[in-house]
Order: structure tokens, then C-alpha cells, then sequence
């Protein structure tokens, strides 16, 4: 029913941050309807999709928000962040300016969502990785000393894309407890 949908125990709101291009898109297309399009910025025209997961045999319904279209030229608004309990924070592994920049949306998010926001720093596009620009230590290394989950995925391949859904969202319910 509407009433248990919204039950905060049942109901999480995560939201795709990070750089354009990075790879938020198909990440969650991936994940959601196991579909990869080489297409950039094709807009999906939802604002969000929910997916009902089973953690501890209970069905915890999870609304993943994501940005349409270029968020230079939309940029992020109050009601995105807004109610957030859970962030996957994006980075793409062969550009480096995509995981400076994720200092900026972090300290957007903590800015602006929950306090207690979880957050999952996500080093995308391992694929394509060629001469190492992220390299895994040090992804792991800020996700730790900014008291991130950390995960290297590649949504083409879809390697690591569930896991970095599901984990999040277990730890959001592992937190919530
Ligand atoms: P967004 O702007 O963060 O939503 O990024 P998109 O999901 O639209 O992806 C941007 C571009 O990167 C598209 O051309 C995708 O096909 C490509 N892309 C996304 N994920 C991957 C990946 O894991 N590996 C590779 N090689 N390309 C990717
Ligand atoms: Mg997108």
C-alpha cells in the first residue's frame, strides 16, 4: 500500500551525483533494466526509478534519482538532495578531473541531504582504464578518510554494478538499525 511505500523502515531515496559523462546514466540503466547504451545524455525522461530489493527477507523499496541531461546547464536543485539517505558519488577511472570533482559534490551532499547520508564512491568506466588515472588505492584511500563505501565498476561490462546498488543499499539498512 501507499502507506508502507513510504514507511521510512521500507523506503530509501538514493541519488547519482558526480561529473557528466561519468557514467550515472547506464549505471543505473544497468542496474535497473540491464541495458548499456553507448549513446551520451539520452534522456530517460524519468526522474527517478524505484527497484524493490530483499535485504533480511524484508522488501525495502529503493527511488534512484538520477540528473537528466547536462547538470551545467540544470543545475542540481534542493529537491534532489532533498529526504537523500543513500548517494552513489561517480567518478570516471580514466579521467582524473572527474574524481577531483568529487571532492565539490561531496561537500554539496553533505551540504544539502541527510546528516547521516550514505554514501558510495563508485570509480566507473574500469574498462577503459588504460594507464591508470585512478588508480583503485587511491579511490579507496579518499573513500576512506571521507567515511565512503568505495567500488570500481564498469557499467558496459556490468562488473560490480549490482553489488554496488545492493551494498549501499544494505548498509543504509544496516545504519538505519
Ligand atoms: P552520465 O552523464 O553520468 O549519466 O553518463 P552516461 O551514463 O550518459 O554515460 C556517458 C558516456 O559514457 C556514454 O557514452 C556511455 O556509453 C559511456 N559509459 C558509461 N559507463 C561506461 C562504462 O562503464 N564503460 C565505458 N567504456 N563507457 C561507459
Ligand atoms: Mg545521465
Amino acid at each position: 500500500s501507499r502507506r508502507e511505500e513510504h514507511n521510512t523502515d521500507h523506503f530509501f531515496k538514493i541519488i547519482l551525483i558526480g561529473d557528466s559523462g561519468v557514467g550515472k546514466s547506464n549505471l543505473l540503466s544497468r542496474f535497473c533494466h540491464n541495458k548499456f547504451t553507448l549513446e551520451f545524455n539520452s534522456t530517460i525522461g524519468v526522474e527517478f526509478t524505484t527497484k524493490t530489493l530483499i535485504i533480511d527477507g524484508k522488501p525495502i523499496m529503493a527511488q534512484i534519482w538520477d540528473t537528466s541531461g547536462h547538470t551545467k546547464a540544470r543545475p542540481i536543485t534542493d529537491a534532489y538532495y532533498r529526504g537523500a539517505t543513500g548517494a552513489l558519488l561517480v567518478y570516471d577511472v580514466s579521467k582524473h578531473i572527474t574524481f577531483i570533482n568529487t571532492k565539490k559534490w561531496l561537500a554539496d551532499l553533505r551540504n544539502n541531504a541527510d546528516p547521516n547520508v550514505v554514501v558510495m564512491l563508485v570509480g566507473n568506466k574500469l574498462d577503459v582504464r588504460q594507464s591508470v588515472m585512478v588508480s583503485t588505492e587511491v579511490g579507496k584511500s579518499f573513500a576512506e578518510k571521507e567515511s565512503m563505501y568505495f567500488v570500481e565498476t564498469s557499467a558496459l561490462r556490468a562488473t560490480n554494478v549490482e553489488n554496488a546498488f545492493i551494498d549501499l543499499v544494505e548498509k543504509m539498512y544496516r545504519s538505519r538499525i
